[in-house]
């Protein structure tokens, strides 16, 4: 019986259906031993998959080096060919790779396809802008040498995704490191590998050339993620996930000053000014916080409201909160489905019971719904102060913190008081405002007047804890070059 069986019950499409159900078998070392992969609004399980340690990781590292320089020696229309192909049959699938997303992870079918469509950009933008590979020249400063400066790829890029967006993670850290010339070894989230796996099985009819793109499944990522860092064919580590597995990376790489790419965790801020347009507001907190059920790293964390708006902003956040409709993904209507496991909704069950007991006050929502399934209601707190749990740390689900403010100053210091510095939000229409405010924020990308911001044509990254490098836009396939100088003398 096919190790995916009872997923490929999900699939329309044939050709995806056997792609996938021969990924196993695309020249990657089998190990014995398995792990499931199950639906976290049912329980069922979708998958039973290989689990993947050192020795499969080894293997899939040579091939990566054995393949580099070879798809580096390709044209960069050759190599931008290849990404077109995938893009477009990851456009082709675009249903059955949601069906896929939906069913692992549990995000509304709506979502997951908004994802897809996502990552399917990654691969287009990059598949043009490895066409836009520059180098420099300098100026002489002398009569008879010439200066250069030629663009390489890094090599052999070791890459771990998280659950929250399986497959736009994917996307996002792949294609600008083959449009680059590197190749890859990715592990997925033992969560969510399962749209990793159907992305790889489509890389695979696109065309790739043998050990370009491999694929490690594996029930955790410490020996696998230890393999990555330590082996010197590995040039770079490019990882997504918590701020506390990137420092562990990051240590893991020191030996060999290895080169470190990390998109890590945020406490976004999302601040409503007395000058902002309220309506617009709600919309914006709507999706910056519930989206993908609040796990998501640029989910805004802390809702600061200046007390001129407070209440109205609050009492019209409640009613559309209220109506959001918690449940499966696949269900229609379905704006919110459940937390990722049990761990999540212990957390955010914690921070409840702490606000409250310091004070906070639970405005909608508060609890979970049922027994099947991980859902929890989308929830408002109110009177929230700095000293809670809710205001300091990364809840990673659907609860909205409201802390009001007077002092508009103060409310900048406070919202830049965090070791984070990824993602944050406000709205206000005065323009001094605006310029001040943006200026004054210390994260890497801020949201004016908007609650949504991911883009394959701008650099998504953080500062601060929240992490190193950028993803998308022309910097994203930077962090994949090296900068070579060369210096030419007796001219
Ligand atoms: P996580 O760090 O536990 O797991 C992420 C990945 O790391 C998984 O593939 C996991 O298997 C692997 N991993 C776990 N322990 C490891 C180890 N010791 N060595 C190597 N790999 C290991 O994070 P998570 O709970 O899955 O994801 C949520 C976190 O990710 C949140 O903090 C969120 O803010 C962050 N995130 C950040 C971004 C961003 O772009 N900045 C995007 C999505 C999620």
């Amino acid at each position: 019986m096919s190790l995916y069986e009872p997923m490929l019950r999900h699939l329309k499409s044939r050709e995806l259906f056997g792609a996938i159900d021969r990924v196993p078998a695309l020249g990657m070392l089998v190990s014995e031993q398995t792990f499931e992969v199950s639906n976290p609004s049912t329980g069922e399980v979708l998958a039973e998959l290989p689990d993947m340690g050192v020795e499969e990781t080894r293997a899939a590292i040579d091939k990566a080096h054995v393949a580099q320089p070879e798809w580096a020696a390709l044209t960069a229309r050759e190599r931008s060919d290849i990404l077109w192909r995938w893009h477009q049959l990851i456009v082709d699938h675009t249903d059955d790779l949601a069906a896929i997303l939906t069913a692992e992870m549990g995000k509304p079918l709506a979502e997951a396809k908004s994802e897809v469509a996502h990552a399917a950009a990654y691969l287009q933008w990059y598949a043009e802008e490895a066409n836009r590979i520059y180098g420099e020249t300098i100026s002489p400063p002398s009569t008879d040498r010439r200066m250069l400066v030629i663009k390489q790829p890094i090599g052999v890029v070791g890459t771990i995704t998280p659950w929250n967006f399986p497959a736009s993670m994917v996307a996002r850290k792949i294609s600008p490191a083959l449009a680059a010339g590197c190749t890859i070894v990715l592990k997925p989230a033992e969560q969510t590998p399962l749209v990793a796996g159907a992305m790889f099985a489509l890389a695979h009819l696109a065309g790739f050339p043998e050990g370009v793109v491999n694929l490690i499944y594996a029930s955790e990522g410490n020996t696998v993620g230890r393999e990555l860092c330590s082996n010197p064919k590995v040039r770079k580590i490019s990882f997504t996930g918590s701020t506390e597995v990137g420092r562990l990376l990051m240590r893991q790489c020191s030996d060999q000053i290895k080169k470190v790419g990390l998109e890590l965790g945020g406490n976004a801020p999302f601040i409503v000014f007395d000058d902002a347009d309220v309506d617009a507001a709600v919309d914006g907190a709507i999706q910056a916080k519930f989206r993908n059920a609040g796990q998501t790293c640029v989910s805004a964390n802390r809702l600061y409201v200046q007390s001129g708006v407070h209440d109205e902003f609050v009492a019209k956040f409640v009613e559309r909160v209220r109506e959001l409709q918690v449940g499966d993904g696949f269900d229609p209507g379905v704006a919110i489905g459940p937390l990722i496991d049990g761990h999540a909704l212990a957390k955010i069950e914690l921070h409840i019971a702490d606000a409250l007991a310091k004070g906070g006050a639970i405005r909608c929502g508060g609890g979970r719904i049922g027994s099947d399934g991980n859902f929890f209601q989308p929830t408002i707190l109110s009177n929230v102060s700095r000293q809670m749990m809710v205001a300091q740390e990364e809840t990673f689900g659907p609860l909205a913190p409201i802390i009001r403010f007077e002092d508009a100053d103060q409310a900048v210091r406070e919202a830049n008081d965090t070791i984070y510095g990824l993602a944050a939000y406000f709205y206000a229409s005065n323009l001094k405002r605006v310029w001040r405010v943006a200026e004054a924020l210390e994260y890497g990308m801020v949201g004016i007047n908007t609650g949504r911001m991911s883009s394959e044509a701008a650099p998504f990254g953080g500062i601060k804890q929240s992490g190193i490098g950028r993803e998308g836009s022309r910097h994203g396939l930077e962090d994949y070059l090296e900068m070579k100088y060369l210096c030419m003398g007796g001219i």
